[in-house]
This record gives C-alpha cells, sequence and structure tokens, in this order.
C-alpha cells in the first residue's frame, strides 16, 4: 500500500513536471516565433525611417548643388555681370536655399593686371588686396602667374575675409577647379576649413566654370583656355545637412544614428555630419540568441554623388531590448509562463483528473499558440505591405514639386490624387480637381507640339516629358517641367499615371528679363556697360564716317563711401537712383547715361558735341550733382570729380576712350575734388607713377624719406604764434617732395597708416616739447589723425606713452580728426574722444563744415576746437552763401564754448572778416606755408605775428 502511494505521488510529481515542461517549452517557441515576427515589422519601420532620411539627404544636396550652375548661368547669359547684378540675381536664391551659406564668383586675374586690378577693385572696397591664408593669418598673397580671386561674394555680411581671397592656393579647391574646367561641369570640393564663414567651420564648394562669352569650349584644351573664373556655391556642412532633414522633420529622432560621409565609404576623416548616438553592439555573452532579446536592425547605407564627388551615408538604429515597447511577444511570455504553471500545478493536485486535465492543458496551450501564431502573421504580413505603400506616400506628400495621380482611362484621364504641393501651387484644392479630366489643367494658349507629346505619352501608355504653361486658380499662368509615367499592377495592367510637375516659373521670367537685364543697370534702369560698349562704338563709327568729335565722359561721385558707409546701403541706393535720374535730365536726347557699377557713371555724347555745348552738358552734370539732396531727413551737398576723353584725340576705340576719361576723372579727383579734367597723355604718366609710388611706399619709413612741416597757428586777440600744425612730406628720391593728399589714402589702403602716424606723433612731440625748452613758448602741436588711426584699439595708452617719453604736457597735444570720422560710428567716436580727453589732449574738428550736416551731433561730441574749412574760407569775400556760414559756425562754436580756428587764410580781407566775426585764430599762406622745423624755429624766435587790426574805430579815429 505504501509502495503503490510512493508510487502514485513519484507519478504524479513526474506529470506535473512534464506538463510544466511541455508548457514552458511551448511557451519557449511561441515567444519566438512572435518575437521574429516583431523584429522583421521593427526592421521594417526602420528601413522605411532611414530611407526617407537617405532620400531627404541626398535629393536635397543635389537640388542646392545644382544653383551653382543657376548662377553660372547668370555669366554665361551676360558675360560681364556686375557687383549688382550678382547681389540680385543671388538674393532670392540665397532666400529658398537657407542651406547655402555663400554664392561667390572668383575671377582669374594673370599677375601682370594684379595691381591695376587691385586698384580698380579698391574703389569699390578701400582696402582691397588679393590675399591668402598663410598659418592662419590673412595677408597679400605671394606672387604667382595666376590668382583666382574671390571678387563677388553674397551674402556679403559674414563673409568679408573671403573678398580678395586667392584660391589658387588650397589643394582641395585646385583638384575640384581642374575636374571642373576640364569637364565644364560643377564639381564640389573635398571638406575643407572655411574662411568664409566666421569661425571655420568644415564645409564644401561647388565650382563651375565660367568661360569666356562665345570663345569655342567643344574640347577639354579649348575650354582650359576659356576659363575667365568660376561660380560656386559655398557649403557649411553641419548647417546644410542639418537643414535638410530639419525640412522634412527628420532630425534627431531617439534611437536613429545618422553618419555622413564626404567620401565612397564611411571614413572617419571625412565624416561631414553626425546625428543621434552610434548603435552600441549587442551584448555578446547572452545565453539567449540576441536577436530574441533585441531588435537590432542591420545599418542601412546608401552612396551618391554630389557634383562628381562620392558621398556615403549610414543611418543605425539602436538596439532595443524587446521589453522597451511591451508587444505580442512579451504577453505571449507571460500568458505561457503563467498557463504552464497552472497547468502543472492542476496536474500536482488533482491526480485522479490527471488525463482530463493534462487534454485541458495541451487544449489550452495549444489554442493559446495558434492564436499567436496568426496574430504574429498577421502582423508581419500587414506591415510588409503597409512598409512601402507608406514609404511613397509620405515621399509623394513631402515633395515640393506637384504630384498628380490620374486614371489610365482615355479620354478624361480623371484625376484621383494630387499632393500638398499641388494645391500651393496651383491654389486648386484636391476638392476643385479630384474626378475632373487631367485636359482641364491644361490652359487654352499652349504650345501644340508638347501638349501633343504628352497626348501621345498617355494614348501610348508610355512616358512622356515636356515644358509647358499651366494655369493656376486665379488664372495666373506658371511654367513647368512635366514628367508623365504609367503606373503597372503587379500583373502588368496599367491603371493609373502619375503626372510630376515641377515649377520653373521663375527660369522662364529671368530667360525673358536676361535679355533686358544684360543690357541695363539692376539699381537704376540705366544702360550698362554692354549697351555702353554698344552704343560707343556705334558712335565712334558714326564719328569717324561724318568726321566729328565724340566725348566720353567718365563721372564718379565724391565721398560716396561714406554716406553708403554711414546711412547703409539703401539710402546709398536711393541716391544712386535719384541721381541717375537727375543724369539723365541733365544730358540731351542722343546722350548716353551709362552706370559702371558703384557710383560711377559714363556717359557718351556723341556727333555734333562742339567745345560749348559739350562743356554744357558738364556743368549740367555738376549742378544736377550738386543739387541738396534729402535722405532720411537728412540734407546731403554732394559733388562728382569728372573725367573727359574725346574721339579721335585720345583715342580710337570704346576701351581706349573709357580708360582715359577714367584716368582724368581719377586726376580731377586728385585736384582735391568736384571738378572736372580733359584727358592727357600725361596722366596715363602719373597713373604709372601711381602705381610706383605704391610700392615704394612700403619702404619709406624705414629708409626715413618723411619729414615734417609745421604752419604756424596765430591767436588773433594776442596777435602771436599760439602752435602749429604739423603736415607731413614725403621726400622721394625720384619723385621729389610728394604732398601727403596723393599718400596718405594709399597709406591707409596698404595698412601703413599706423606705424607712419605713430611716426608723425611721437616726431611732432619731441620737436615740440624742444622747441619749449629752448624758450620758443608754450607751443601747442596739431597732429592730423587719420580714420584708421582713429579708431585703432589702444590709440589713447599708446599717445599717453608718447607723451610721457618725451614730457609733453597733454594740454599742447591737439589732435585734429574731420567729422566723417566721428559721424560714421558716433557712440564709439564719443567713447573714445571722452578717453582722450580723460589724458587731457585737446580736440580739434577740421574740415569743419564739408561733410555732414551734424550740427546737431556738436553738442555730443567732447571736442575743444572747430577747423574752418579753407574752401569757406576762401570764398567769404566773393559768395555771400560762404561769409553767412562762417559766421554761423563761428556764433554756434561760441554758443558751445568751442574754440574757431580758420584754415586757409590767403588774404587780408579774409583775415579782416574772421577777425570782425570773432573768429579765436588763423591759419594760412598769408602768415607762412607749411615749413620745415628748422624755418619753424626762426619765424618762431623771429616773433611772426599778425598785423595789427585794421580796425574800423581805429580806422574812424
Ligand atoms: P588738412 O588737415 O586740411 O591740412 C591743411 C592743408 O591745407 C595742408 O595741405 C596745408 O598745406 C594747406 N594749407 C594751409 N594753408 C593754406 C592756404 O592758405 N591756402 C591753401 N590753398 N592751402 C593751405 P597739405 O600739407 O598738402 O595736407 C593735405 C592733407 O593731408 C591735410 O589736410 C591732412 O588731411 C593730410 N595730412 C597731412 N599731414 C598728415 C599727417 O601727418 N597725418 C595724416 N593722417 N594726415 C595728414
Ligand atoms: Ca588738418
Ligand atoms: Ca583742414
Amino acid at each position: 500500500m505504501q509502495n503503490l502511494f510512493r508510487r502514485v505521488r513519484l507519478s504524479v510529481s513526474v506529470s506535473a513536471a512534464l506538463t510544466l515542461c511541455v508548457g514552458l517549452s511551448l511557451t519557449a517557441l511561441l515567444f519566438a516565433s512572435v518575437r521574429r515576427a516583431e523584429t522583421q515589422v521593427r526592421t521594417a519601420r526602420f528601413e522605411q525611417e532611414a530611407s526617407l532620411r537617405i532620400s531627404a539627404v541626398s535629393s536635397g544636396l543635389s537640388d542646392a548643388v545644382q544653383q551653382v550652375m543657376v548662377v553660372n548661368g547668370l555669366f554665361r547669359t551676360f558675360g560681364n555681370v556686375t557687383a549688382e547684378q550678382f547681389a540680385s540675381f543671388t538674393a532670392p536664391l540665397l532666400a529658398r536655399y537657407p542651406e547655402i551659406q555663400a554664392l561667390s564668383y572668383q575671377h582669374v586675374i594673370m599677375d601682370s593686371e594684379r595691381k591695376r586690378y587691385e586698384a580698380q577693385m579698391r574703389r569699390r572696397f578701400p582696402n582691397f588686396t588679393i590675399s591668402e591664408f598663410v598659418g592662419g593669418t590673412q595677408r597679400p598673397a605671394a606672387q604667382r602667374d595666376n590668382y583666382n580671386v574671390v571678387e563677388y561674394i553674397q551674402p556679403v555680411e559674414g563673409n568679408e575675409l573671403a573678398l580678395g581671397l586667392d584660391t589658387s592656393r588650397t589643394p582641395e579647391h585646385a583638384a575640384a577647379r581642374l575636374r571642373s574646367r576640364t569637364s565644364g561641369q560643377s564639381a564640389a570640393t573635398s571638406l575643407l576649413t572655411l574662411v568664409q564663414v566666421k569661425g571655420f567651420h568644415t564645409g564644401f564648394l561647388v565650382l563651375a566654370p565660367v568661360y569666356l562669352r562665345g570663345a569655342p569650349i567643344d574640347t577639354e584644351a579649348l575650354r582650359q583656355r576659356a576659363v575667365v573664373g568660376e561660380t560656386a556655391a559655398v557649403f557649411r556642412v553641419d548647417h546644410l545637412i542639418a537643414t535638410l532633414l530639419n525640412r522634412a522633420g527628420l532630425r534627431g529622432t531617439p534611437g536613429m544614428a545618422v553618419n555622413i560621409y564626404a567620401a565612397a565609404s564611411a571614413q572617419q576623416s571625412q565624416l561631414a555630419f553626425r546625428d543621434g548616438q552610434a548603435a552600441r553592439p549587442l551584448p555578446a555573452d547572452s545565453l539567449i540568441p540576441a536577436w530574441l532579446l533585441y531588435d537590432h536592425a542591420t545599418p542601412k547605407s546608401a552612396s551618391f554623388t554630389v557634383a562628381g564627388t562620392p558621398w556615403f551615408m549610414q543611418v543605425a538604429q539602436a538596439p532595443a531590448p524587446f521589453t522597451a515597447t511591451p508587444g505580442g511577444s512579451l504577453y505571449a511570455l507571460l500568458g505561457g509562463i503563467l498557463s504552464s504553471l497552472l497547468a502543472a500545478g492542476a496536474v500536482y493536485s488533482v491526480v485522479s483528473r490527471k488525463s482530463v486535465i493534462e487534454r485541458v492543458t495541451t487544449e489550452r496551450t495549444r489554442t493559446l499558440r495558434d492564436d499567436n501564431l496568426r496574430l504574429a502573421e498577421d502582423l508581419a504580413l500587414r506591415m510588409r505591405t503597409e512598409k512601402s505603400l507608406r514609404l511613397r506616400e509620405k515621399v509623394i506628400e513631402v515633395s515640393s514639386n506637384a504630384i498628380i495621380i490620374c486614371s489610365a482611362v482615355a479620354p478624361d484621364y480623371a484625376i484621383e490624387y494630387v499632393n500638398p504641393a499641388f494645391e500651393s501651387i496651383t491654389g486648386f484644392s484636391a476638392a476643385d480637381v479630384i474626378g475632373k479630366s487631367l485636359r482641364t489643367l491644361a490652359g487654352a494658349s499652349q504650345d501644340h507640339q508638347n501638349i501633343e507629346e504628352i497626348s501621345a505619352a498617355l494614348r501610348e501608355q508610355r512616358e512622356g516629358h515636356a515644358v509647358l504653361r499651366n494655369y493656376r486658380k486665379d488664372g495666373t499662368g506658371y511654367w513647368n517641367d512635366l514628367y508623365i509615367t504609367p503606373v503597372r499592377t503587379d500583373e502588368g495592367e496599367i491603371i493609373n499615371f502619375v503626372v510630376a510637375q515641377y515649377d520653373i516659373s521663375a527660369v522662364m521670367r529671368y530667360e525673358a528679363e536676361l535679355e533686358f537685364q544684360a543690357r541695363h543697370d539692376a539699381l537704376t534702369g540705366l544702360a550698362n556697360r554692354n549697351l555702353l560698349n554698344e552704343r560707343l562704338e556705334r558712335a565712334i563709327s558714326n564719328a569717324r564716317h561724318g568726321g566729328t568729335e565724340l566725348w566720353v565722359v567718365f563721372v564718379d561721385l565724391d565721398r560716396f563711401k561714406f554716406i553708403n558707409d554711414t546711412l547703409g546701403h539703401e539710402a546709398g541706393d536711393i541716391l544712386l537712383k535719384t541721381l541717375a535720374e537727375r543724369l539723365k535730365l541733365a544730358v540731351r536726347e542722343a546722350d548716353t547715361v551709362a552706370r559702371m557699377g558703384g557710383d560711377e557713371f559714363v556717359l557718351v555724347l556723341p556727333e555734333g558735341t562742339g567745345r560749348d555745348a559739350g562743356m554744357q552738358v558738364i556743368q549740367n552734370i555738376m549742378d544736377a550733382v550738386a543739387e541738396p539732396l534729402l535722405i532720411q531727413s537728412h540734407e546731403f551737398f554732394l559733388t562728382c570729380s569728372i573725367g573727359i576723353a574725346a574721339y579721335p584725340s585720345d583715342g580710337g576705340t570704346a576701351e581706349t576712350l573709357t580708360k582715359h576719361a577714367d584716368i582724368a576723372m581719377y586726376r580731377a579727383k586728385e585736384m582735391g575734388r568736384n571738378t572736372w579734367q580733359f584727358y592727357a597723355p600725361a596722366m596715363s604718366e602719373r597713373t604709372r607713377e601711381r602705381l610706383e609710388i605704391e610700392a615704394d611706399l612700403r619702404h619709406a619709413l624705414e629708409r626715413g624719406q618723411f619729414v615734417l612741416h609745421y604752419q604756424p597757428q596765430l591767436d588773433l586777440i594776442s596777435g602771436n604764434i599760439v602752435g602749429m600744425e604739423v603736415l607731413l612730406r614725403w621726400n622721394h628720391p625720384q619723385h621729389g617732395t610728394i604732398a601727403p593728399s596723393r599718400f596718405i589714402a594709399l597709406a591707409e589702403e596698404m595698412g601703413l597708416i599706423m606705424p607712419i602716424g605713430a611716426w608723425v606723433l611721437r616726431a611732432a612731440c619731441v620737436q615740440t616739447r624742444a622747441w619749449q625748452l629752448a624758450g620758443l613758448g608754450q607751443l601747442r602741436v596739431a597732429v592730423n589723425l587719420s580714420p584708421r588711426q582713429f579708431t585703432q584699439k589702444g590709440l589713447v595708452q599708446s599717445i599717453a606713452a608718447i607723451l610721457e617719453e618725451c614730457g609733453l604736457d597733454a594740454r599742447h597735444l591737439e589732435l585734429e580728426v574731420t567729422e566723417s570720422m566721428v559721424m560714421s560710428d558716433v557712440d564709439h567716436a564719443i567713447t573714445i574722444l571722452r578717453d582722450l580727453k580723460q589724458l587731457g589732449v585737446q580736440i580739434a574738428i577740421d574740415d569743419f563744415g564739408t561733410g555732414y550736416s551734424s550740427l546737431s551731433y556738436l553738442r555730443r561730441f567732447p571736442i575743444d576746437v572747430l577747423k574752418i574749412d579753407q574752401s569757406f574760407v576762401s570764398d567769404i569775400a566773393l559768395k555771400e552763401d560762404d561769409a553767412a556760414i562762417v559766421r554761423a559756425i563761428i556764433s554756434l562754436a561760441h554758443g558751445l564754448r568751442l574754440k574757431v580756428i580758420a584754415e586757409g587764410v590767403e588774404t587780408n580781407e579774409q583775415l579782416e572778416f574772421l577777425r570782425e566775426h570773432g573768429c579765436d585764430q588763423v591759419q594760412g599762406f598769408l602768415f607762412s606755408l607749411p615749413v620745415p622745423a628748422t624755418e619753424f624755429a626762426a619765424l618762431a624766435a623771429g616773433g611772426l605775428c599778425v598785423a595789427a587790426p585794421v580796425s574800423k574805430s581805429v580806422a574812424h579815429a
């Protein structure tokens, strides 16, 4: 009996254990298969996500890169593109493609042209130099055969460093340049450090060659020869790809890692972009196969090319444990374990009903297993079909091109679907067009041939392509590139057509505008260089036949840059437009007015000019420019400098005449602006000389060629010398004494003004102190500061050091600054002036009255002296206007407790006027020219003084 019981208990335990084992095994089996299905679903979802990213990046990149060819088209069409045209053409592109950092044009400059080119560019950008980066610092480019100089770059802001940069030396550039020039296509550089962008980011450039217009470019050799430059688009790689991903809403998905390389494979050194964490490897030591516990999709990768260079992209997913998202498998596992335990428990407790329970258990387990298996299969199937469908849907939905799906049933081809882009481009909503015939979208006035091509494609059920003009809901037309493709079912039957429209209205519009733009200046609507050349050539040939004369007149505004810099480019533009209008009115009907860019205008005064008639036009122009201008409630008085070259005496071709008029204009500027000059052959000589001077200036300081002259300043009350202005002279070994007007601006541009200015200050202070000690009195020395010097960091400290060094009391130093220097950045100027005042030096505003109408600002500047410009003084006796201005300046200055000094006093008449109206001090040829130190000492020792006043009261007495 005992034995029997033991046997029964044993068999009960065995049965229960067996039950449990079977239950758990089944559960494991079940879990594994559900897991597999789940993994497949997740993998499918991942692949879909990965494809979306890959297509967003690859198509976005090719779209962006395309823009460099769009800009290139501008040069191909125009040949000569002005800075304004470049700016206005690229602005909409940059706005539309924020992923483009900059668009630029590099010009090939031969070494022999370098000087001329730099000088020409400096008219627009005073600091322009062909430069290069060496060891992280920018400096003038070393000499080489030719340079690839960044001539235009947009946007300008943030890209200032790039202007003038010679890109020939960067190896990355050179390789891409060679490829683009030999192929005639765009080519991308490998990754490089961008100087265009503040902060030195990694990026790349896409270059496309610009050939001389009309030159043959059929073979590689011909193309190499015809290159004149290249257009380029600059991309900051992180910003570019982030923009593309953000735009598609695909950035920063948790668990998703995107790695993009600018190489054919995953080369770490060429890693261009990374988003998210890279996938962690699966735990290797686990007993259970990893796929069972973790979802781990194989990374998806793709290669594509961007302007001829290979790119590689990889999207990976971080492995996720299956418990991360509770799904069928987790429930199957828990349910299975629970049922198995229950079953085993039941077997153990109810021995007698063992068979029944066994049956029940197996039954239950089986149902459970079957249910779950069915569920898993179902799920997998659904996901597989949905995967591709959803991917396609999403691509269509986010596309920026209009996409239409229509039925393949003739004759209507009823529209079945339109995407959001279609709705926004055409203004038709889906409800408006679904069910309607595809033909309703085509307008009435179509190019017959193109519409026929599409009809034929529909009829023959094949692919088709045409450029069409379609109409929006509001009736306006738009040009589009239309592609049509039949869609086949698995059985090969065609049930639908997909129609994709790429909006190319902008391109077509540009083409239409190109014709006009090619010959006119975008800002002012005046003729541009191209049209000017055409007209000039025609005029020359007419003059040749008629034996008449013709004039080419170069007009350049004086100090335009100052207004542009102070009031901003918008104000500058308004000013140019106004002046363009005035110039048109100032000339005769047959004359041509053209704008050469910047503030330069060229006029052609053709046949029958006659000297008087021609001069009348010149006078009209000067008067038109001189008329006051009101911009942003500021009143401006502008002047211009004019150069004139006559046919046939000054040249026989359009090119020579324009060049000579330009040279004559330069001479007019040198003469002190606001004047005109006829070309003379000696001027070309001077131009050459100017270039020479430029080269010599670099060494003038170290070779001790500078000397200081001193011009006395006299007090009108005491009649004595109270001080002197220091004026710099350059003793050139060949050219003799050179006046500062010919080299100070040059020194500014060449960056030499700092050492020269410092030398002047020190030498002047040392000399003054020496004279004081020699008993010539407490003389005050006035030193001119140049704009760069004024804004230079550490100016105050260096002046303090110089004063300390030579023991000169600060109140004996006066610094002369001009109105424009303090007006270009008022707040900054006030800070500098305050610091200088704190030091104890005196501040004088030089050339007062010539610049900005800044009377209201004067109050805010901590200054001591106003220096009335010589132009007013010279005309006091002649023009009532100038006399009134001088009177006003004196009373205004006294109202502000400032002293007034008049410069350029040449006659007794002027002196008397100034004295009568309370001017404090005077300086001018009437008393002394600026003279070398020894002569000045003699003057001061000899007691130079102002002659006693021819006072009226005295005269009466
Ligand atoms: P500025 O400061 O207006 O200097 C006055 C100019 O007027 C001087 O020309 C002087 O020789 C000239 N002048 C003086 N009295 C008369 C007169 O009675 N009649 C006429 N017609 N002219 C008179 P300069 O020496 O050729 O200097 C020209 C300009 O060069 C100066 O104009 C000043 O802006 C600049 N400059 C001269 N020396 C220096 C210097 O050391 N540093 C800087 N930054 N600029 C300097
Ligand atoms: Ca001065
Ligand atoms: Ca002056």
